[in-house]
């Protein structure tokens, strides 16, 4: 079975050259399949792994827009629609100046897995742009918005596809994109994107879901080894929206969070991160963590060097920034010191050979992203269902939805993998309970 999964790796390599990240995200969920291929022959019938493997479409598009010198500049815009056999394509957008075709297919077929593991009715496709907001003015980022939206309308819906935001996108560019699409469509279809304002059709827990979420699957992790989060040391890296209420999350129940990281540096805070004052350097003032740390006092530490953030004792880590900021020299360290639970709040925030170390690490529990962030997602898709009865949910109702889900992906996760293998595995069964999910419904709907 090995030589039959690495001749459709190799096929699908040859077919999408130059994407170093899309080969990652193929070869992980690849790599994960012998038993399920060796039980279900049938599968290879089909060609499944190459449809799967293939977008149902791509697009790429232009976007000029002026800068407030009166500067024009050119951007290029993407949406991949992955996969529709559970829903309507269901994804963010990122802006970003690393973003490229590679990028948004790696996150896009990820995407697919992590909708399914959701297990609400949801298909896979991710979008987004080379733009840095960074720096930009409001106006500025409002004209590029509307420029994006100006091509994207033409292939979104609340049927079709269904945006929300990822990094650079936040309800202030949800809020230009709707307003553009609601513009150029006359209609007010707040079913077509997520991640909308409370008060035009959004939902309560939207902005927290992913932070809560990935701290509820932790919690459910160290659960299986008879623990708690009261009291244990927690280093995690970032401090945008995942980072920010992963910390909130953590730190209502119990645990101590001593690192957060930018692309700038990260801080240690061995007295726990002040979370008030991050979310006051990091959203309200847009600016960097090193400002945090110069606010804080003189026990925290700034460190340039972003990497420093995994060296440090800890029970729990949570890398919640971008994807590969873990090294395999990061994993030996976390190793090391001691770290319990290993989850991913980021998208492949891992690289290859530090998901390989922690998963075969004894004594550490290692959650893949698409089980560990499906919260946001899900919350997306509780969002839709708001808006298909028109109604809106309260905080409470919202969260212990929320809840709910994510520890039954994380059984979910849990029964696969003991039934394929090791049920403390969860690369394994997040992988093959999300295929086995997303090709049975390909093969029902036929050829296509
Ligand atoms: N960008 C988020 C993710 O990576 C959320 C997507 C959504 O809510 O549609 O899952």
């Amino acid at each position: 079975m090995d030589s039959t999964i690495d001749a459709l790796k190799q096929d699908v390599f040859e077919r999408n050259l130059n994407e170093p990240e899309y080969h990652q995200a193929v070869a992980e969920v690849l790599d994960s399949l012998g038993p399920v291929l060796e039980q279900h022959p049938e599968y290879l019938d089909h060609d499944i792994i190459h449809r799967l493997c293939e977008p149902e479409r791509q697009i790429i598009f232009r976007v000029p827009w002026r800068d407030d010198r009166g500067q024009v500049h050119i951007n290029r815009g993407y949406r991949v629609e992955f996969n529709s056999a559970l829903g309507p394509y269901k994804g963010g957008l990122r802006f970003h100046p690393s973003v490229n075709l590679g990028i948004v297919k790696f996150l896009g077929f990820e995407q697919i897995f992590k909708n399914a593991l959701t297990g609400l009715p949801i298909g896979g496709g991710k979008g987004g742009a080379n733009f840095d907001p960074r720096g930009r003015s409001d106006t500025e980022i409002m004209a590029f918005c509307q420029s994006f939206m100006t091509e994207l309308y033409r292939h979104i819906g609340e049927y079709t596809d269904v945006p929300a935001g990822d990094i650079g996108v936040g309800t202030r560019e949800i809020g230009y994109l709707f307003g553009q699409y609601k513009r150029i469509t006359n209609r007010f279809e707040a079913g077509a994107f997520t991640g909308k304002g409370l008060n035009w059709g959004g939902s309560l827990v939207r902005t927290e879901a992913t932070g809560y979420g990935t701290i509820y699957f932790a919690r459910e992790q160290l659960g299986t080894m008879g623990e708690t989060l009261d009291g244990k040391r927690v280093s995690i890296s970032g401090a945008g929206n995942v980072a920010l209420y992963a910390i909130e999350k953590a730190q209502a129940l119990g645990a101590r969070v001593v690192t957060a990281s930018d692309s700038s540096g990260c801080v240690y805070d061995p007295d726990g991160i002040d979370l008030e004052l991050l979310k006051q350097v990091k959203e309200i003032e847009r600016g960097r963590i090193r400002d945090y740390a110069d606010r804080r006092g003189p026990r925290v530490e700034f460190h340039a060097r972003i990497t420093d953030v995994w060296d440090v004792p800890t029970d729990i880590a949570l890398p919640c920034a971008t994807q590969n900021e873990l090294d395999g020299q990061s994993a030996r360290a976390l190793i090391n010191n001691g770290v319990k639970v290993v989850a991913e709040g980021a998208n492949m925030p891992c690289t290859p050979e530090a998901a390989q170390l922690l998963r075969a690490a004894k004594h550490v529990l290692f959650g893949p992203a698409k089980a560990v962030n499906s919260g946001g997602v899900a919350t997306s898709a509780l969002e839709m269902q708001q808006n298909a009865s028109r109604d809106s949910w309260d905080f409470a109702y919202t969260e212990s939805r929320l809840e709910e889900i994510m520890v039954s992906v994380h059984e979910r996760v849990r029964a696969t993998a003991s039934r394929y293998g090791d049920p403390n595995d969860y690369v394994l069964g997040a992988n093959i309970a999300a295929f086995t999910k997303v090709v049975d419904a390909m093969i029902a709907q036929g050829l296509v």
